[in-house]
């Protein structure tokens, strides 16, 4: 789930300016890092220092790691040479051990424990037989098996090349530069020109010039895609962090998104309920925060009488039979997600229709889509997800209400706002409960899937174990974990007498209970009218909730351990 850079340009720069970029892509991954200017290499562990060696270049690439193969440690931060070439790899190369010992074979050293740092030796092997270089990625193209976007120099060449199977390559084009990166956000202060690279596409680039090839080293004629995407949250302003800030600004994206849906993007979203009511059977696919989105989209339409479901992506061709009558929605932030990838990839095969809710624009499966709608959240840094996913489940909110399902989509942005007042309340909460290691949230109905992603938050970023579950499973076996003290969240619609028996049930047994409800004699009451409404406001608590519990457990809640913000591996 790297986060890569390259950029060949006219005029000279030092290291500040690639590694301010790569500070953009940072979100996807933050083990270690690595820069080469072709002259020095820098690897270090940990987050991006953006320095200024003072050195002018013309030529250089960077990246940022999220480790799948070899511990994160010094020698397996990218780039990896190899005599002349140097490269950098997001993704994952599935034959690199047989590639590795056949090198070996052949005399290369190995200086780390990737899979990616074998591209460096083929391509080596490539230079010294003095195959030129097309014929070198051509060939790059044809041995590696598995997924890649990969930034290749070669010392004395003033070329960048490139190369890209499944993991996500957009080239920003500027005045007198080209500028390679894993997305779009990298280089949009910059420009809002982009070409992105489709599976197993190669390029060759100049500072003014880019020709792309096909894996039979056809050049394929690419032209470059304008794009609205300029706004970059490059600050905290006065927050502590960015998932604070971005909680803020959640009436203003649910807001702008409602005016979209009902503007601009009123035909794409008419065409979708169209695809749906035509449809024998919509599956939404998802992974993490977008699919407790789904969970929530397809209980909607369940609601309404639609044959709706939604299936984790990684686990989807073993749960649901899908063909020409159905009508598959991916849902991601990035566009980017593998596993969403994948299944829309199999989905397509069995003849289904493709549709997407996704965030960031041009993005792999929005490409991959017939029809997709943009939830206009804005760029979404912290890792831990929060306005994608309130805009997220907006969408869902106007699907249901196309179908019939009346609910207050219209005030949503104002009750985001007042629901913001409870922080005060959260933040006290926080500071009493954040001791325990364990904690439970319970929901039923459109609380269950909102039950999962406020334990969610709450793992991610406060490193609590948190379990979200439906309040009737309970009784079937967890509740042998409640003892005295045990944080437990209910998430209680209009009194739901079902949930208050829940709650109850786990009082009983000594449990510190918390309700979070939409009546006046709940502490920490939502001002929702309708369960949806109540569903959207409850998880915007539990954000606040989970973003104060780490706060006072003093965690990187931006850059939470061991995750990466979009996930472009399996
Ligand atoms: N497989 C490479 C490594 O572990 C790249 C990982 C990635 O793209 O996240 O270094």
């Amino acid at each position: 789930m790297c986060g890569i850079i390259g950029i060949v340009s006219k005029e000279p720069f030092t290291s500040k300016e690639p590694l301010s970029r790569l500070k953009k892509l940072e979100y996807r991954g933050y083990d270690s890092w690595g820069y080469w200017n072709g002259k020095q290499l820098t690897k270090k562990m940990g987050k991006i220092v953006v320095y200024d060696d003072g050195t002018d270049v013309n030529l250089a690439i960077c990246h940022t790691r999220w480790a799948t193969h070899g511990g994160v440690t010094e020698w397996n931060a990218h780039p990896h040479r190899a005599g002349k070439v140097t490269i950098v790899h997001n993704g994952i190369i599935e034959n690199y051990a047989e590639l590795r010992e056949e090198l070996k074979k052949k005399g290369a050293t190995f200086a780390s424990e990737t899979d990616s740092e074998v591209i460096a030796h083929l391509v080596e092997q490539g230079v010294n037989e003095k195959r030129g270089m097309e014929t070198i990625l051509k060939g790059l193209l044809a041995t590696l098996k598995g997924t890649f976007a990969t930034l290749i120099m070669v010392d004395g060449d003033d070329k960048l090349y490139a190369a890209k199977r499944d993991s996500p390559l957009a080239l920003g084009i500027c005045k007198s530069r080209m500028i390679l990166a894993s997305d779009i956000y990298a280089f949009s202060d910059a420009t809002d020109k982009a070409i992105f690279f489709e599976n197993d596409e190669y390029a060759v680039l100049t500072a003014d010039s880019y020709a792309f090839f096909g894996a039979d080293g056809q050049p394929i004629k690419k032209t470059p895609k304008t794009f609205a995407w300029t706004t970059v949250a490059e600050s905290k302003d006065s927050y502590d962090h960015f998932m604070r800030k971005e909680i803020d600004e959640e009436p203003v994206v649910c807001q702008r998104l409602i005016v979209s849906l009902q503007g601009e993007q009123h035909d794409k979203f008419e065409q979708l309920v169209g695809l749906i009511r035509k449809a024998k059977k919509t599956v939404f696919t998802a992974a993490g925060t977008a699919y407790h989105a789904s969970l929530l989209g397809a209980s909607f339409l369940h609601q309404q009488g639609i044959n709706a479901q939604a299936i984790i992506a990684s686990e989807f061709e073993n749960f649901i039979t899908v063909d020409r009558e159905t009508v598959v929605i991916a849902v991601s932030q990035s566009g980017e997600t593998m596993d969403v990838i994948e299944a829309v990839k199999y989905s397509k095969e069995k003849g289904a229709t493709i549709a997407s809710i996704v965030n960031v624009p041009y993005s792999t499966i929005e490409r991959m889509s017939s029809l997709s709608l943009q939830i206009l959240a804005g760029p979404e840094v912290a890792v831990a997800s929060t306005k994608a996913f309130t805009n997220q489940s907006t969408v869902m909110l106007a699907l249901a209400q196309a179908f019939g399902y009346a609910n207050g989509l219209e005030q949503l942005p104002e009750k985001l706002t007042e629901t913001l007042q409870l922080e005060p309340k959260l933040e006290r909460l926080a500071k009493e409960l954040h001791h325990h290691r364990d904690l439970y949230v319970l929901g039923r109905k459109l609380g269950y899937p909102v039950s999962r992603e406020i334990a969610l938050k709450i793992k991610e970023i406060s490193y609590i174990h948190a379990e979200g579950m439906m309040g009737g499973e309970l009784k079937h076996g967890t509740i042998a974990l409640i003892e005295e003290g045990t944080p437990v969240v209910s998430l209680v619609y209009d009194d739901d007498p079902k949930m208050r028996s829940s709650t109850q049930e786990v009082k009983a047994r000594g449990a510190h209970a918390v309700v979070i409800g939409s009546t006046e004699h709940d502490e920490l009451r939502v001002p929702a009218e309708s369960e949806a409404e109540f569903a959207i406001l409850a998880s915007t608590v539990g954000q606040l909730f989970a973003y104060h519990l780490a706060k006072e457990r003093g965690l990187p809640i931006d850059k939470p351990r061991n995750l990466a913000k979009s996930c472009t591996v399996l």
